[in-house]
C-alpha cells in the first residue's frame, strides 16, 4: 500500500495508468473474501413434490438475494443465482418431482444452482424464509409448476456418475424419540356438547380420550397430553394453543355427533378445509392473539407470515389428510362409518397451522346404537383401539418414508 501511495503521488504517473493494478487488487480482495467465507453459505438443497408441482428448498446459513438466470432458449433447466453465498455443502444431487438433478456452480460472491427439469416449468414463486418455527437456517424456496404438455427428452444416461448423484433428499428430517400426541376431549364443564338419551357428549369424549392416552402411552412410543383430563370448560383457542405450545406431532379432537334424525349414525373424521385454512390465515394476519402458543409467526413482516403459514399449512394439510385416511381405514369394521366419512370443516380446533389435526366424530350420540357403543366401555374400547392403531400406522409410514428418502 505504501508503494502504491508513493506511485500515485509520483510526478510522472497518472492515476489511470494504475487502473489495471487497482482492479487486480479489488478482485484479489473479493477473492480473498470469498475464500474466507468458503465454509459457509449454501448448506443443503431439498426437493419435494411431484411431476406437476415441485418445491425446491435451498438451505442457507445466511440471508441471500436470489435471482433467476433465465435462458429462454434452454427450457431444460432453471438456474438460480444466490448472491453473497458460497457453496459448502453438496455440489450436486438427484432430483425429485419435476427436477431431474441439480448442480452447483461457483461464481464470484455468488453461486448458481442449475436445476435440470424433466418438463418445461414455470417458476410460480420464490422467496426467502428467515430462521423460525424450529428451523435454524435460512431457506430459499422456489415453487416450480409444469407447463402444459411440455415434456423434455430424457438426457443421456451417465452410468456410475448418475448413480453417484442419486442421493434422495427428504423434505422433512426424520425425528427421533417419542412422538407427541395431543388428545382433545371435546366440550367439558359448562359446555356439555350434544345429549344422548342417557349420556352427555362431554362425558363420552373424556372417557375415550383418557383411554386413548393410556393405550398410546403403554406402547412406549408416545408422549400424550390431554387438553383436559377432568370435566372442565376449556375455550377452543386454548385447545389449539396447547397443541402448538407443546410442539405436538399430531392433534386428535374427539367428539360425538348429533343429528335431528335418530337414524343418522356412524363415525366420521374431519380435516381442515380450504376455507378453514383461510380463516386461520386471516386470524394470524390480523394479529389475533388467539394463537397464543408462543408462535414464531408474531412480530414478523406480514408477507413473511403469510408465506410461512402457507408453507406450514400445505405440509400440515397433507399430513392431516393422510392421518384421516388411515384413521377411517382402522375404524372401518370396528365401528359403523358415516357415508361420507371424511369431511372438511373449519373447526377452530383444527386451525393450528403447524400441527396435523383431525376431528373424530366417534358416532351419533343421538342414535340409540351409536350411543350404546359410546357408553359401553367394551365397545368403546374397540373404537379407541382403532384410533390407537391408526396413530401407529401414521407414524410408522411417516418414519418409513423418511428412511426411504434418506437411502442412497
Ligand atoms: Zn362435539
Amino acid at each position: 500500500m505504501v508503494a502504491l501511495a508513493r506511485a500515485l503521488s509520483g510526478p510522472r504517473l497518472r492515476w489511470w495508468t494504475l487502473a489495471p493494478a487497482l482492479l487486480a487488487l479489488l478482485l484479489a480482495a473479493l477473492w480473498f473474501g470469498q475464500t474466507r467465507a468458503a465454509n459457509s453459505g449454501l448448506m443443503r438443497v431439498r426437493l419435494g413434490g411431484d411431476r406437476q408441482s415441485t418445491r425446491v428448498v435451498v438451505e442457507l446459513d445466511r440471508s441471500a438475494r436470489g435471482e433467476l438466470v433465465s435462458d429462454d432458449k434452454d427450457p431444460s433447466a432453471v438456474v438460480l443465482a444466490l448472491s453473497g453465498v458460497n457453496a459448502s455443502g453438496e455440489r450436486r444431487g438427484s432430483g425429485a418431482g419435476l427436477v431431474r438433478d441439480w448442480r452447483v456452480d461457483d461464481g464470484l460472491g455468488a453461486v448458481r444452482i442449475r436445476f435440470n427439469v424433466s418438463r418445461q416449468v414455470t417458476v410460480k414463486r420464490r422467496f426467502l424464509l428467515p430462521p423460525g418455527d424450529g428451523v435454524k437456517v435460512y431457506r430459499y424456496v422456489m415453487d416450480l409448476e409444469a407447463r402444459e404438455g411440455a415434456a423434455l427428452p430424457e438426457p443421456p444416461q451417465r452410468g456410475a456418475a448418475a448413480r453417484q448423484m442419486v442421493q434422495a433428499l427428504s423434505v422433512a428430517p426424520a425425528k427421533t424419540g417419542k412422538r407427541l400426541v395431543v388428545i382433545d376431549a371435546g366440550h367439558g364443564g359448562k359446555d356439555p356438547g350434544a345429549s344422548g338419551a342417557a349420556i352427555l357428549e362431554k362425558t363420552v369424549t373424556l372417557a375415550a380420550a383418557r383411554s386413548l392416552k393410556a393405550k398410546l402411552e403403554k406402547t412406549g412410543r408416545y408422549r400424550v397430553i390431554l387438553t383436559r383430563s377432568t370435566d372442565v370448560f376449556i375455550p377452543l383457542p386454548e385447545r389449539v394453543a396447547v397443541a402448538r405450545r407443546s410442539g405436538a406431532d399430531l392433534f386428535i379432537s374427539m367428539h360425538a355427533d348429533s343429528g335431528t334424525e335418530r337414524s343418522l349414525h356412524g363415525a366420521s373424521v374431519y380435516t381442515l378445509s380450504e376455507r378453514g385454512a383461510d380463516r386461520a390465515a386471516r386470524k394470524v394476519m390480523t394479529g389475533g392473539d388467539w394463537l397464543a402458543g408462543g408462535s414464531q409467526l408474531s412480530g414478523r413482516d406480514p408477507q413473511v407470515n403469510r408465506i410461512l403459514l402457507d408453507l406450514t399449512q400445505r405440509a400440515t394439510q397433507n399430513r392431516s389428510s393422510a392421518f384421516a385416511r388411515v384413521l377411517l381405514d382402522r375404524l372401518d369394521g370396528r365401528a359403523p362409518l358415516l357415508q361420507k366419512s371424511h369431511r372438511d370443516a373449519g373447526f377452530v380446533v383444527l386451525l393450528a397451522p403447524d400441527v396435523p389435526a383431525v376431528l373424530l366424530e366417534m358416532g351419533f350420540i343421538t342414535n340409540p346404537q351409536d350411543e350404546a357403543t359410546l357408553t359401553d366401555p367394551v365397545r368403546r374400547e374397540r373404537l379407541v383401539d382403532g384410533v390407537a392403531s391408526a396413530v401407529d400406522d401414521y407414524f410408522e409410514s411417516e418414519r418409513r418414508s423418511s428412511t426411504l428418502a434418506a437411502l442412497p
